[in-house]
Order: C-alpha cells, then sequence, then structure tokens
C-alpha cells in the first residue's frame, strides 16, 4: 500500500492553538469532538478524527507524551511474550501494525536485531528449551514478524559471543537471532499530534479537562483549565483517552448519561527502565535476558550508535509490578534497579551496581482488568485495548500498546461514528506522519546566534527553538525529557545543558529570570527526586 504524500506542516504552535480553541468557544461554536489525553492513544484518537473530517480538539493536562507514552521500553513489536501467553491475535495485530508504522513513520521506526541467548543447564546443553524458543520464533515469524524482510536465525556459540561478548561464555550454548523495532515513544506521539494538527485538529498541552456536563442525558460541554484561565467549549462527544487516569476522568462527568457507561477497572502496572554506559555490556544487538528466581526476561537495547560502531549507552527495562501510589510521576525504587541489574549481572561477565546507573524512568501500564485478573502477576493480565461507548456522546479507550495506537484509534473512532454518524472512511494507514519540517529548521538555523553549538552530541540551540516555536514546549522538562531523550539517557549531561536550555527559553518564550530560575529548580527537584527514590533502602 503506497502512502498519501502531504506537505511537511509547521509542527504545533501552542499560541496559535490557544487562539483558536478561545475563538471557538467565544463563538458558541460546538466541536465534533474533545479528545482527553495527549498519549499515544489520544494523538491517535485526534489524527484519525481529523482525517474522517470530525472537527476535533485534543487536550493535554501536561506535556504531550508525559503520561506513559513517553516511558514505555520504545520498542515497536509484536511481543515475543504475548504468543508465549497464547494471545496470537495480539502479536499478528501488533506485527501488522509495526509494518505499518514503518512505512508511515519513515525513518523514525529503526529494526532492532534481538539475540535471545540460549544458557547451559547444570553444564549441558539445554535441547528442550532450544527447541522451544525455536518453535517460539517460528510461530512469532509467521503471525507477521516476516514483514520486517528478516526471518529469525539459530546462532552458535561463537556467534553469540561475537555479538555480545561480555556474556557469561561458561554458561552460554548458543541462540537465536531475531527482529523487532525501536521508536522514540515521545517523538512518536508529537509527530502523531503534529500530524492531526496538519490534517486540522487543534491540540493543546498544559490545558486539563476539569468537567464534562450533560444536558438532557446527552454530553454538551466540556470545562477546561489553561494557563491559569477557564474555557467552557461545547462538543458533541468526548473521547476519554487518559490511560491510567481513565477512571478519575470519567469522575468528572457532571450529570447522567441517558445511556450509562460501562463501569471500569484500570490496573496501574509500574514498569521502570534504567540506563547505563554501554562499555559495561558492549552488546551490538538487543537481548533478552532471564531474571533469576522470576518467570520473566528483561530487555539489554544498545542506544545512541557511535560512529566507530560502538554505542554511548544500554538501557535495561522492565519491571512489571501493582502500583499502588500516586499516578503522578511513579518512582523508580532501589528494589527496581537491583531487579534489573540482577538480570543482567547473572548473565554477563560483569558486576554492575546502582552506582553505573546514568538515568532512569517509571511509567505505568493501563491494564484493563476483569474479574480474572485483578490478581496474580502484572505480567500476566492482557494488553490488549477495550473500547466503550455511551451513545450519548461519551468513548472510552484504555489499555493496549503503543504499537498498536494506530488500530486501536480506528477502533475507537468507529465507535465514535456510530454517535456522530460517518464521513470519510478511516485512512490513517496510509497517511505519511508529520516529521520536524525541514525548512523551518533551516530558516532558525540560518537565524541562530552565533552561539549555535552543539548543547551536547544530540542537542542544539536550533532544536530547543524549534522545540519551543514548532513542538509546544513551554517548560525546561519538556526539552530535556521528551524533545530530546537527554535526560532519561544521561542525567548528568541533561542537568549540565539546563542552565543553557534555559537561557534559549527565556528568549524565546520572554520568561523573566524568577521564572528561569523556577524552570531550573523543578527541574533540578525531578533529578534529586529520582536520586533519592533510588537510594532509598540502601544502607
Ligand atoms: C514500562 C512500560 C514499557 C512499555 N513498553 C512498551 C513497548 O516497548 N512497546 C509498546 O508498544 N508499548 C509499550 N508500553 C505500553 C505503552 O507505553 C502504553 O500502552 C501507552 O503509552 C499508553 O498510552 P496512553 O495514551 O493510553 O496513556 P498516556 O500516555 O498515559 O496518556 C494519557 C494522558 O492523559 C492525560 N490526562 C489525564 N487526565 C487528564 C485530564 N483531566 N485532562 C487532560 N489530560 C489528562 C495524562 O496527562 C496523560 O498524558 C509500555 C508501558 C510501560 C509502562
Amino acid at each position: 500500500m503506497s502512502v498519501r504524500k502531504v506537505h511537511a506542516g509547521s509542527g504545533i504552535d501552542r499560541n496559535v492553538m490557544l487562539e483558536q480553541l478561545r475563538a471557538k468557544a467565544d463563538r458558541s461554536e460546538a466541536v465534533d469532538l474533545v479528545v482527553v489525553g495527549g498519549g499515544i492513544t489520544g494523538a491517535g484518537v485526534a489524527l484519525d478524527a481529523a482525517l474522517r473530517g470530525f472537527d476535533v480538539v485534543l487536550v493535554e493536562r501536561g506535556d504531550f507524551a508525559s503520561g506513559t507514552s513517553s516511558k514505555s521500553s520504545k520498542l515497536v513489536h509484536g511481543g515475543l511474550r504475548y504468543l508465549q501467553q497464547g494471545d496470537v491475535a495480539l502479536v499478528r495485530e501488533a506485527l501488522r501494525e509495526r509494518s505499518i508504522l514503518q512505512r508511515i513513520a519513515q525513518g523514525r521506526v529503526e529494526v532492532l536485531p534481538f539475540l535471545l541467548p540460549i544458557f547451559t543447564k547444570d553444564g549441558l546443553f539445554p535441547r528442550r528449551i532450544a527447541r522451544a524458543l525455536g518453535s517460539a520464533l517460528w510461530a512469532y515469524d509467521t503471525a507477521g514478524g516476516w514483514r520486517i524482510g528478516r526471518l529469525h536465525r539459530r546462532l552458535r556459540k561463537s556467534g553469540v559471543a561475537k555479538m555480545a561478548p561480555l556474556l557469561n561464555s561458561d554458561r552460554i550454548a548458543g541462540g537465536y537471532l531475531y527482529y523487532d523495532a525501536r521508536a522514540d515513544d515521545a517523538r512518536l506521539t508529537l509527530d502523531v499530534a503534529a500530524t492531526a494538527v496538519r490534517e486540522g485538529a487543534l491540540a493543546v498541552n498544559y490545558c486539563s479537562l476539569t468537567g464534562v456536563t450533560v444536558n438532557s442525558g446527552a454530553v454538551n460541554t466540556v470545562e477546561l483549565d489553561v494557563d491559569g484561565s477557564h474555557i467552557s467549549l461545547q462538543t458533541r462527544c468526548v473521547v476519554n483517552a487518559a490511560g491510567v487516569w481513565a477512571e478519575r476522568v470519567d469522575d468528572l462527568v457532571n450529570g447522567e448519561l441517558a445511556e450509562p457507561l460501562p463501569a471500569l477497572t484500570v490496573r496501574p502496572a509500574r514498569g521502570v527502565h534504567v540506563t547505563i554506559p554501554w562499555e559495561l555490556v558492549q552488546t551490538q544487538v538487543a537481548m533478552v535476558l532471564p531474571v533469576p528466581g522470576d518467570k520473566r526476561s528483561v530487555f539489554l537495547i544498545p542506544d545512541k550508535p557511535q560512529l566507530d560502531g560502538t554505542f554511548d549507552v544500554a538501557y535495561i527495562g522492565t519491571t512489571d509490578t501493582d502500583h499502588s501510589g500516586t499516578l503522578d510521576d511513579p518512582a523508580c525504587t532501589s528494589d527496581d534497579v537491583e531487579y534489573l541489574l540482577r538480570s543482567v549481572n547473572a548473565a554477563m561477565e560483569s558486576s554492575i551496581t546502582q552506582d553505573h546507573v546514568i538515568g532512569v524512568w517509571s511509567g505505568l501500564r493501563p491494564l484493563v482488568t476483569s474479574d480474572d485478573d485483578t490478581e496474580g502477576r502484572t505480567a500476566d493480565v492482557s494488553r490488549r485495548h477495550r473500547v466503550d461507548m455511551s451513545s450519548s456522546g461519551y468513548v472510552r479507550v484504555v489499555g493496549g500498546k503503543l504499537t498498536t495506537y494506530r488500530s486501536m484509534a480506528e477502533d475507537t473512532l468507529n465507535h465514535v461514528e456510530r454517535i456522530l454518524g460517518k464521513r470519510k472512511p478511516c485512512s490513517t494507514r496510509k497517511t505519511l506522519l508529520a516529521d520536524r519540517n525541514p525548512q523551518l529548521l533551516d530558516s532558525i538555523r540560518s537565524n541562530a546566534s552565533s552561539s549555535n553549538l552543539p548543547l551536547h552530541s544530540t542537542l542544539t540551540e536550533t532544536d530547543v527553538v524549534y522545540a519551543v516555536r514548532h513542538e509546544a514546549a513551554i517548560h525546561l522538562v519538556d526539552v530535556l525529557t521528551r524533545r530530546s531523550r537527554l535526560h532519561l539517557l544521561h542525567r548528568d549531561l541533561a542537568m549540565e545543558c539546563a542552565e543553557p536550555v534555559s537561557f534559549i527559553m527565556q528568549r524565546e518564550l520572554g520568561w523573566s529570570e524568577s521564572t528561569r530560575q523556577q524552570e531550573l529548580q523543578s527541574y533540578t527537584d525531578l533529578c534529586h527526586s529520582e536520586i533519592d527514590a533510588m537510594r532509598e533502602g540502601i544502607q
């Protein structure tokens, strides 16, 4: 299937978005749809809605992707694990979506070889395990893994050692190599939101939904808080795409919907990742490593390739545990870090400690539970999504995966059409996603000050200016954690860049000196809270 050629778009200009939102509210103009939640799910829904010809507004109470959608393992994958759980339909769907994403997000979905090492058992080659893994990988390829253009293959011990020289050579019996893909989750979310804007949607970050007014049994108005002011916007329909916050958003509905919405329980499952310097693991490929004493495995993924064939960092993830604390900014504890490092140290000739950790991130999976899975391991709860609707103008979509956001959006819009009527058919499969606009980048570059030196190899003054003008970044943390991934991959370097980035943002956004200082302080507080949470429990 070919992709539709489109103009690059000019990103998301937050001032323009706000102006248009206020103008709609002032004219008491009813929009078709308000989507709540600017993670990958809400951004995907807004894009599908705009392409089908609906007048749609996307609102996000924090920054785009500031919820779970910047805290994933960043894999665009079928999930070999789900095959082992017997969920072939989910794997097939995800592998189909992986290949659609490779096409529509050209250049931003990178093929990632994965090594599945086989370890000896009591010094012997574990034939049964090797055969089972081989069968699982054939099934993965057959379910759609083949679409990536390469099939899995068996490796001898020497082949494994070549790719991952620090794997414990006494314990390695051989391995398999298979292929999946990776994308920057926060950037993908932003690109999907920017594409929605290009197609006519409004997308506003730092804009909270505070209430949904129901009139004569049907959704009528949403109440929004943005930049300290309040906006009432009339709408025919609301889509709740608020991830782990979905039940809270349901609670904001004031009044009885003529057709009640089915009840939902979201079970938040915490997942933590840590970043370490690549020299400690020296693997050329991503790896799936077993967790000692647990029936799970973790990924070890090299990142930031260098010109000499090495990498800058590697990240390890993820944990999968019930989360009972605050939904905002779940912490990464020392137990989480120990769990991840233990798996790597058991498989490799390494003794990586918490002192080697240079970055962390922690997110909550919005797992949809049925009566059967309110207990037991969160890892065993299905990763499928669920769409519920009330014909009175309210639709809710929860669960799923980053990888399957497009098909989740298609399913959601099919429900929305039952309320608003049909317009155009779904066209997200063949619509190229917006990327940073090269002409706008060039124009910023040519007007940049003489100090347009890289703040870091992945972050220049041009990037910061572009983030503010065309990617709706309004806080220091937006630039350091989501427009660039510097904070996740190397917190100390991000802290070093914080001051120069704050000066550029001050110039662009007209911050007073005290605002600039507050921004620096809140970023420093975030860094310290991460460090403190990790240290808790260490004597
Ligand atoms: C550790 C971990 C690893 C993962 N790894 C992968 C992976 O490798 N590949 C993969 O495919 N999937 C992965 N996932 C799953 C994937 O990340 C999630 O399914 C996806 O990001 C969820 O997106 P979402 O938009 O539904 O939720 P979110 O990204 O959380 O978005 C919901 C948004 O709603 C906003 N919101 C809440 N209340 C309001 C309000 N009142 N007004 C306005 N906005 C509001 C929140 O601020 C939030 O930004 C992983 C998940 C985790 C936790």
